[in-house]
């Protein structure tokens, strides 16, 4: 039997799709936001929760995600009141714990899908993720990551289905380490679902992180990934969008085979125990136009700066644009898109076999984090490490 998936595909790529009932029916093409990481405020050990308890934390950056037909975003860290956690607090150890009437912030801003696949999600145990799961399911937003428990989530969007699945690097996470995995979850979306979004959270961590690697990153003595490979992977097994967080830094963002990957999006809304210095301050919205057979048409970077106990606020200077622009002319070859001063990324297939444009650093700190961002990324006031995974909760 043909799958409802290839009819999609045919449909799309016939010349007579105009005519055809199906494309017909549906959309030309949809719009998906994707941002990074996303810790609202904690009230473990103390309390660190931001100002107007959080009814201002998305303001600026709601428009843009609620006028996605999706948007995506990581969730790290809990929703809860109470709970025991096994974590001892250190100045390298972090559990989170935000108050559960936060979650209707996540769907008033818009988000649709978060990614549990990080290695705060089991801060509280079992406890913390009944709660958040539950938290989120009365909201009416979707998530995934969890191996056992919530592997993936299906949205309905114009008639379209689209499969999202999340991996980390922890041992309760679907992990991005583990190909099997990828494979049978990449095998399972492309059976229910028509288009198929998949989330990681992954790399190593710091403002000296921002270039993208080739082979596994090594951090705090674990694997965070090969994620080239990775996002090439899920692509080649159907994936037709790969984003990725964890870093605390924006990274590229590649076109391969059509698809989009943004390899880092950073730290989009962590008002507090996380460190907003320099780059680690960028908050980028990356929205994408993708056809309904899941090809890469445009992208905007929107540029938000992150204000310590505020939020992420539009940032006129385009920083976080600017840095992805760079860092993808820097580290992915051929490229098979451009990207403009504004943020404005466009597929350029000619782009390949063009001369690399050469383009100067910016000038505060550069897209290494080298110079002025030298310090030890582990020092300073609630600097955010996250330590080496905790075995999953009992
Ligand atoms: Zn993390």
């Amino acid at each position: 039997m043909i799958s409802r998936r290839k009819l999609l595909q045919i449909a799309m790529a016939s010349p007579l799709a105009s005519g055809g009932a199906l494309a017909h029916a549906l959309p030309r093409s949809f719009s998906l936001a994707f941002c990074g990481d996303i810790m609202m405020g904690s009230t473990f050990p103390g309390e660190a929760l931001p100002e107007h308890d959080g009814q201002k934390l998305f303001v600026d950056a709601a428009p843009v995600l609620r006028a996605a037909d999706l948007a995506f975003g990581n969730l790290e860290g809990t929703l809860l009141e109470g709970g025991e956690t096994q974590k001892v607090p250190s100045p390298t150890t972090y559990a989170f714990r935000t108050p559960v009437r936060y979650a209707r912030y996540l769907k008033e801003a818009g988000f649709d899908f978060l990614s549990l696949a990080n290695n705060h999600a089991g801060d509280f145990g079992e406890e913390g993720m009944n709660s958040t799961q539950r938290c989120l399911r009365e909201q009416g937003i979707a998530f995934a990551g969890i191996r056992g428990r919530c592997e993936y989530a299906l949205i309905e969007r114009g008639g379209v289905r689209f499969g999202v699945a999340a991996f980390g690097h922890n041992s309760y996470t679907l992990r991005h380490g583990d190909e099997a995995e990828v494979r049978r979850i990449l095998a399972a979306l492309r059976r229910r679902s028509d288009l198929i979004v998949v989330s990681f959270h992954g790399g190593a961590e710091g403002r000296n992180r921002a270039r993208l690697p080739y082979g596994e990153e090594i951090f705090l003595n674990e694997k965070r990934g090969s994620l080239r490979h990775f996002a090439h992977l899920c692509v080649d097994l159907g994936a037709d969008a790969v984003f990725g967080h964890g870093p605390h830094v924006p990274r590229a963002v590649e076109v391969y085979k059509d698809r989009f990957i943004a390899y880092s999006l950073g730290n989009f809304c962590t008002p507090y125990m996380v460190s907003l210095k320099g780059i680690s301050g960028l908050a980028p919205v990356i929205e994408i136009q993708m056809s309904s057979s899941g090809r890469f048409l445009s992208g905007q970077i929107y540029s938000f700066r992150q204000i310590r106990g505020t939020g992420p606020r539009l940032d006129p200077g385009r920083e976080a644009a600017k840095l992805i622009k760079t860092l993808s002319e820097e580290d992915i070859s051929p490229r098979f898109f451009t990207i403009d001063e504004s943020g404005r990324i466009l597929p350029a297939v000619a782009a390949a076999s063009a001369p690399a444009q050469t383009s100067a650093a910016e000038p505060s700190g550069g897209p290494s984090g080298q110079g002025a961002e030298s310090e030890d990324p582990r020092i300073g006031e609630d600097i955010l490490i996250e330590e080496p995974a905790p075995e999953a909760a009992p």
